[in-house]
């Protein structure tokens, strides 16, 4: 095959974003902002009371001058998502540290009617962490203390705010590891992460966070703290209160704490990096991989040309193995250097004989492994280059996995810049992601609701990890039924009868 042949792509000089340029006034500097989510999108104030004077008056008694961000260019930053494509109109920016004032805080809220938007580190895709309107913004960003780690049982216990990436280099000194990693490691909170049931690269050798969170305590929507701080692997005494808060985008309480199962820290780190002419070539090697390397393996990823060729454009770094149609990462961990290595290497011969892959190479040292993982954590930061992107997190049965990036390239046709994928290939998570030269309406209402139906035809899920957020909200109607909902809403009324959390948001 030449794969010469693959390099012959276009690039496009002159992508703009579709931002709004803004000048700052107090800065004088040249910002781009999205526009108001309340201008771009069909929304409506719900009846909260907006904020005055002596609201503010008792959120510095609580909190402090410092507990306060008012000013209107340090507010941006909470007002815009990470992809840049919604911007809120708050003006308040609350900073507790800690559970006893996220407390007096919500319990005031519920009192004046007051919105409140919970944010971490910001990095969720979906739009629930910014607010719509003027919600007050309930950052977590200051609640980041280790308060303990049992280092026998594994379980370490933090408030929420925790960076994701500062736990694991704490447990990392300690010979252990968290059991969750994502390319936002080093911006997003624990806490997010809880709320929205990240899933990520290790998903698939340590199961989901309902698994390895042990115990939250949670502040309701009237202020009253729930303690489910349970650090126990097994504890079935009552209804399972913690679920409920696993996932559910903060509309239904603020996490403050969480206990955590960590797992120890492998002895024996190796990374595949292969290249293969389709995905069926890739589906082969991945099931061969289960096989063969059965309990070593702890991360398989896949990504298409379009992907590399698009980091490649974007960043310094560059395939190890020269240009494929698709590639195929697999992380091993495993505690016996020899076995794994040995493993791995008759595995690898096995595949190049078999013709499921063409060529491929093994890291060993930790460098050479980051090295390789930053090509797959450098997707984000180069998507966000290459004009305006539609981003899409779905779950598909393994067979119509590629196929459908295929379908929508297709159905994209010239209207799209780029279509192209990657993702958790192991947990069958697609990361599908249109980018085009800047965000039109009707580009959108050509893309949706078509994709979701496809999404929904194909037996998968619009959205395999990443939530509901404000942005797919309305799609939720076409893959639950009147009952889910209607108990979804139920259980909202039930913990936030105001509707003051994450108003706007999933439901
Ligand atoms: P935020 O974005 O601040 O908030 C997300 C939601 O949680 C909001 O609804 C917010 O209201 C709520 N929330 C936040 N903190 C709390 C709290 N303490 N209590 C109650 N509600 C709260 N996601 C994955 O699942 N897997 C990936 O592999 C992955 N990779 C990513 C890579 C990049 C480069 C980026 C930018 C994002 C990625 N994401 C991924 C999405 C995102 O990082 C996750 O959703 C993450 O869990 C969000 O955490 P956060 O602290 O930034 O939360
Ligand atoms: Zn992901």
């Amino acid at each position: 095959m030449n794969v010469r042949m693959l390099q012959r792509f276009k690039k496009i000089k002159d992508v703009t974003s579709s931002v709004l340029s803004v000048f700052s006034v107090e800065t004088n500097h040249l910002h781009t902002y999205p526009n108001f989510t309340k201008n771009t999108f069909d929304v409506d104030r719900g009846p909260y009371r907006s904020l005055e004077e002596h609201h503010l008056t008792y959120f510095r008694d609580v909190l402090g001058e410092n507990g306060l961000v008012v000013d209107l260019c340090d507010l941006e930053k909470y007002n815009v998502d990470f992809m840049k494509h919604l911007r809120g109109g708050s003006t308040l920016v609350l900073r507790p540290t800690a559970t006893e004032q996220v407390s007096k805080i919500l319990s005031f809220c519920n009192h004046h009617h007051l919105a409140v938007c919970t944010q971490g580190g910001n990095t969720g895709i979906c739009g629930g962490a910014t607010p719509i309107f003027d919600e007050i913004i309930l950052s977590m960003e200051l609640m980041n203390k280790i308060i303990h780690l049992d280092e026998l049982s594994s379980v370490l216990t933090c408030e929420a705010g925790c960076v994701l990436e500062n736990l694991d280099h704490y447990l990392n000194e300690r010979n252990l590891m968290m059991p969750i990693d994502l390319g936002a490691k080093g911006s997003c909170h624990i806490g997010g992460n809880i709320s929205t049931n990240a899933g990520g690269i290790r998903l698939y050798r340590y199961g989901n966070l309902q698994g390895n969170i042990l115990g939250l305590e949670v502040v309701k929507a009237n202020g009253e703290i729930l303690n489910c701080m349970n650090t126990l692997k097994k504890d079935n005494t009552g209804f399972h209160l913690k679920h409920l808060f696993i996932g559910s985008e903060g509309t239904l309480g603020i996490i403050t704490k969480a206990a955590i199962q960590c797992v120890p820290k492998p002895k024996s780190v190796k990374l595949l990096f292969l290249g293969a002419q389709n995905f069926t070539k890739i589906l082969k090697a991945f099931n061969k991989a289960r096989h063969d390397l059965g309990e070593i393996i702890s991360a398989v990823e896949v990504m298409d040309h379009q992907t590399m060729e698009m980091v490649e454009e974007y960043t310094d770094l560059s395939s190890p193995i020269g240009r494929y149609p698709i590639y195929l990462i697999i992380e091993t961990s495993g505690s016996d250097e020899t076995h794994d290595e040995e493993k791995l290497n008759r595995y690898f011969e096995s595949c190049m004989d078999k013709h499921f892959i063409l060529n491929g190479v093994v890291a060993s040292s930790t460098t050479q492994i980051q090295k390789l993982w930053s090509i797959r954590e450098k997707i984000a930061e180069s998507f966000y280059k290459d004009g305006y992107v539609f981003s899409y997190d779905i779950s598909l049965p393994l067979p119509s996995y590629y196929d459908f990036v295929t379908e929508m390239r297709h159905y994209m046709g010239e209207k799209s810049h780029r279509v192209f994928g990657f993702g958790h290939l192991g947990d069958g998570n697609l990361h599908l992601q249109i980018s085009v030269k800047e965000f039109s309406k009707e580009i959108l209402d050509y893309i949706e609701p078509h994709i979701y139906k496809r999404v929904e035809e194909l037996k998968g899920s619009i959205s395999a990890e990443h939530g509901i957020g404000f942005l797919k909200r309305k799609y939720l109607p076409m893959i639950k039924s009147s009952v889910n909902i209607s108990t979804m809403r139920n259980l909202k009324n039930l913990m936030d009868p105001k509707g003051i959390l994450n108003p706007y948001k999933v439901l």
